[in-house]
């Protein structure tokens, strides 16, 4: 289960990370592997593995993450150009199965991502 991963070790303080922002519901840390200049990624305390795992319950956590995200941009100075992104299952990307959206910016973003 997403406990077990290294996101899981990292919400519950085992494992180190870069943290730019946490509550008591999320946090915030740096991306180990950046595919951009600022590359973050914003997880919930609770190991909910794919997006597509959370529920009804989970509207407010999932909603607070975006505000989160907002917040953590304009920190990191990347005013209105940013990207977020969930890759939601092996198929697209899923690596790590406790979810996370990354925040991407900090340089020109294409449109469609490969
Ligand atoms: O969406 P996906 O699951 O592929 O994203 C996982 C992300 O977690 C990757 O961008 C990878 O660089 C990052 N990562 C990390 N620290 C780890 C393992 C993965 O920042 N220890």
């Amino acid at each position: 289960m997403s406990e077990d991963t290294i996101f899981g070790k990292i919400a519950r303080g085992e494992a180190d990370a870069k943290i730019v922002y946490e509550d008591d519901q999320c946090l915030a840390f740096r991306d180990m592997f950046p595919a951009a200049p600022m590359h973050i990624l914003v997880i919930p305390r609770k190991p909910i593995p794919r997006l597509c795992d959370a529920e009804e319950t989970d509207a407010a956590l999932l909603g607070h993450m975006m505000l989160v995200a907002n917040k953590v941009a304009e920190q990191e100075g990347l005013g209105d150009k940013f990207r977020l992104v969930i890759n939601n299952g092996e198929g697209a990307g899923q690596s790590v199965f406790h979810l996370h959206m990354h925040i991407i910016g900090g340089r020109d973003l294409s449109w469609p991502p490969g």
